[in-house]
C-alpha cells in the first residue's frame, strides 16, 4: 500500500500592521562646544511603557530629554511620535504642537492661579468642559477637593500630584519626566510614585523617566537605558540590566561591589574562591571577577583556621571580620582577605553582627559573578 505523503494545508500568511512605537529616537546627537554630550542615542517606547534613562550626572539624560520636548535642538538624528517625525536637523515641530507632556522637579505650578487654573493651563473648549475635565483629573490624583485652592496651599507631594494631573490634562501621548519626585520626602515620595505610575499607565502615555537613582529606575521602570558619557550602553528589563551588566561599571551603578583580579590561562583564573571559567578569553589577559555583596556567603558555622570545610558552593576563603555595620533589614560586614589581605564586602542579614577580629569562612555564589577583561 502506498501512502501519500500529507501536507499541510498552507496558511495564508496576512501582512500584520506593526504598531510603532509611541515615541521613537534615532540616533540623537547633541554637542556643546565641539564635546558631545549625547552621543548617537537610540530608542523605542510603547503605549503604556515606562522607560527610564538611568545614569550619573551629566552623562546627558536632560539634554535628550529637552530634544525630545523641543527646547533644544539636536545636532543630528529624528524624533517621531506614533511613526510621523517631530523633528530632525531640518524639520522641526513646535514643542507645544508635539503631543508630549513635561513634569519636571522644579516645574512650579504658577502661584497667581488656582489648582484649576493650574490644570485648566494647555486645555481648549467651554469653560465647563474645562471644568469637568480638570475635575475629573484631580479625582484621579485623589484631589478633588482642592480645585478651588491655591499652590500655597498645598503640601509639596500635593503640588507635585497637580503638576501631575496638568501635565496629563491634554492627554499627551508622550510624557517626560525629569527627576519628578527628588524633591519629596522618601516617605511621600514611594507613595506618590506608584501612584504615578498607574495613572500613566491607565492613560497609555510612553513615558521616558530620567533618573540617576538605580532604585527609582528598578521601581518604576519597564525598561531601563542605562548611559554613560552620552552614550546608551545597556538598555532592557530591570532584571536582566541588574543581573547580566554589560562591564563592571554597569554593574557598580547598582550596588556595592566586590571585585577580584587575575589571569587567564587556558580559559581559567585563579582566585582565593577556586578558578573561575573565563570562555574566549586569550591567555594572559587580566580580568576583573565582580560580584555584589549579598551574593557572598558566610559560614557562620565554621570559625577559625580549622580544616577547610566541605565546598558546596566553590572553594571556601577565609577573612578576618574588620567591620559590621548594621545597616536596618542587613548588616554590611568588611572583611580583610588571608589571600593578599584585600577587603571584601558582604551583606548578611541583620541578626549577623559579627565582632572585629572574627576569622570566618566564606563562599561566593559563582552564578552571580561576572568576569569581565580589564580594559
Ligand atoms: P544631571 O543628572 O546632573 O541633571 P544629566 O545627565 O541630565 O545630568 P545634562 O544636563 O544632559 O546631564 O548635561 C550633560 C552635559 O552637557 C553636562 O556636562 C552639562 O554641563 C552640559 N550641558 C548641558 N546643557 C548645556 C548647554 N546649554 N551649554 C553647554 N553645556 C551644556
Amino acid at each position: 500500500m502506498t501512502v501519500s505523503p500529507v501536507t499541510a494545508p498552507a496558511v495564508p500568511v496576512r501582512p500584520v500592521a506593526a504598531t510603532p512605537p509611541r515615541l521613537e529616537i534615532r540616533h540623537l546627537s547633541r554637542g556643546f562646544g565641539g564635546h558631545a554630550v549625547v552621543d548617537d542615542v537610540s530608542l523605542r517606547v510603547m503605549p503604556g511603557q515606562v522607560t527610564c534613562l538611568l545614569g550619573p550626572s551629566g552623562c546627558g539624560k536632560t539634554t535628550t530629554l529637552r530634544c525630545v520636548a523641543g527646547v533644544d535642538m539636536q545636532d543630528s538624528g529624528e524624533i517621531l511620535v506614533d511613526g510621523r517625525l517631530v523633528c530632525d536637523t531640518l524639520f522641526r515641530v513646535p514643542p507645544e504642537r508635539r503631543s508630549i507632556g513635561l513634569m519636571f522637579q522644579d516645574f512650579a505650578l504658577f502661584p497667581h492661579m488656582s489648582v484649576e487654573g493650574n490644570v485648566a493651563f494647555g486645555l481648549t473648549g467651554t469653560r465647563a468642559e474645562k471644568r469637568a475635565r480638570v475635575a475629573a483629573l484631580l479625582e484621579r490624583v485623589d484631589l478633588g477637593r482642592y480645585i478651588d485652592a491655591w499652590p500655597h496651599e498645598l503640601s509639596g507631594g500635593e503640588q507635585q500630584r497637580v503638576a501631575l494631573a496638568r501635565a496629563l490634562a491634554p492627554g499627551p501621548k508622550v510624557m517626560l519626566m525629569d527627576e519628578p519626585f527628588s524633591g519629596l520626602d522618601n516617605r511621600l515620595r514611594d507613595g506618590i510614585r506608584d501612584q504615578t505610575l498607574e495613572i500613566l499607565k491607565e492613560e497609555g502615555a510612553a513615558v521616558l523617566l530620567v533618573t540617576h537613582e538605580p532604585d527609582e529606575a528598578m521601581r518604576m521602570a519597564d525598561e531601563i537605558a542605562l548611559m554613560r558619557g552620552g552614550r546608551i550602553v545597556q538598555q532592557g528589563a530591570p532584571y536582566n540590566v541588574y543581573n547580566a551588566p554589560v562591564d563592571k561599571a554597569a554593574a557598580a551603578f547598582f550596588s556595592d561591589v566586590n571585585v577580584i583580579r587575575g589571569t587567564v590561562r587556558g580559559a581559567l583564573t585563579d582566585t582565593p574562591f577556586g578558578q573561575f571559567l573565563a570562555p574566549g578569553v586569550p591567555d594572559g589577559t587580566e580580568v576583573e571577577i565582580v560580584f555584589r555583596p549579598q551574593h557572598v556567603k558566610i559560614d557562620f558555622d565554621r570559625q577559625g583556621s580549622g580544616p577547610l570545610p566541605t565546598p558546596r558552593d566553590g572553594t571556601p576563603a577565609r577573612g578576618v571580620v574588620q567591620r559590621a555595620r548594621f545597616m536596618g533589614a542587613d548588616s554590611l560586614v568588611e572583611f580583610r582577605m588571608d589571600h593578599d589581605g584585600f577587603v571584601l564586602k558582604a551583606t548578611v542579614p541583620n541578626v549577623f553582627l559579627p565582632k572585629p577580629g572574627t576569622p570566618l569562612w566564606l563562599t561566593i555564589r559563582r552564578d552571580r559573578c561576572f568576569v569581565f577583561p580589564v580594559r
